[in-house]
Parts: structure tokens; sequence; C-alpha cells
């Protein structure tokens, strides 16, 4: 799935998911574990009864432990993403809105004030024309984010 379209994370019984689809047969909601087509490639999947909240486990997770450090990491990345999209702060503000939301130690797993700005001007990529992008900006970060990035998702 394209990075733009990605949906925000949520934590389910301690694991970040993000929301697949409504099954509208079942009331339920699909959620898929989201190192799908990550390195682990955990195919773990969940259904959430819309009215009740209980989980029904469809695939359980697999090559990964639960760890709510990096969970709360995941939702705290996907929050600026998803705040990104509908915002016009600069990133520094957006940042330390978000961040202080979390405990210290999220905060500093989640990146760096580059990698961070990284992430919410490619959040905000998706909508507007590209002129708007700063090109300067983005060429400075690319290396730092992308490499921080990628050993993020080593890590995780
Ligand atoms: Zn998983």
């Amino acid at each position: 799935m394209p990075r733009g379209k990605m949906k925000a994370t949520e934590i389910v019984n301690g694991w970040p998911m993000r929301k697949k689809k409504d099954l509208k047969n079942t009331n339920e909601v699909l959620y898929y574990c989201i190192h799908r087509g990550r390195l682990t490639d955990c195919h773990a999947s969940y259904c959430i009864n819309m009215e009740t909240g209980e989980i029904r486990v469809i695939r359980e997770h697999f090559g990964h432990e639960p760890n709510a450090l990096e969970a709360e990491v995941e939702k705290m990345k996907s929050e600026l993403r998803e705040t990104a999209k509908s915002s016009t702060e600069s990133p520094r503000a957006l940042y330390d809105r978000i961040a202080s939301k979390y405990s210290a130690e999220v905060v500093e797993r989640a990146g760096s004030l580059s990698a961070i700005k990284r992430i919410v001007s490619r959040a905000r990529t998706v909508e507007p024309p590209r002129k708007l992008v700063k090109k300067d900006d983005d060429k400075e970060q690319v290396t730092s984010a992308s490499f921080l990035e990628n050993l993020l998702n080593d890590i995780t």
C-alpha cells in the first residue's frame, strides 16, 4: 500500500496495528499488524466488534514480540503523519505538540527532529501540488531521515 494511503496506527491488545477495512457482514473492523510487508512480515489479523469491542483473532502475530515501547513509538509517528495532513503548523510546532503527549523515551525513539520533519513533509506531499514543498529543506534531510527510518524499521 502506498505510504500516503496508510491508516493510523492503533494499539490493539498491546500490538501496533492498522485498520484494514470494515466487515459489514459481521459488524467488525479488520486490523492488520503494521509489520506486514516489513522485514518481519507478520500477517497477524484481528477483528474487532464495532459494538462490543470484542477481539476475534484470525491469525496471531508471528516473528516478533509484544513491545509496549515500540507500540507507542509507532502510534506517535502515525499521529504525526495524520495530524500533519490536516494542519498547517510548522513541523517544529507539530512535533512539540504531539511529543508532549508521549513519554521522553517514546519521543527519543520516534526519531530526531529532522526525521520527524521528513515524516511531516511526506505526509503533506500526498494532497497538495509538489510545488508547495520546499525542495531545499527536503534535500538536506533526505539522507539522515531515510537512514534513521531504515534503522528504526530494522530495530522494530
Ligand atoms: Zn505482528
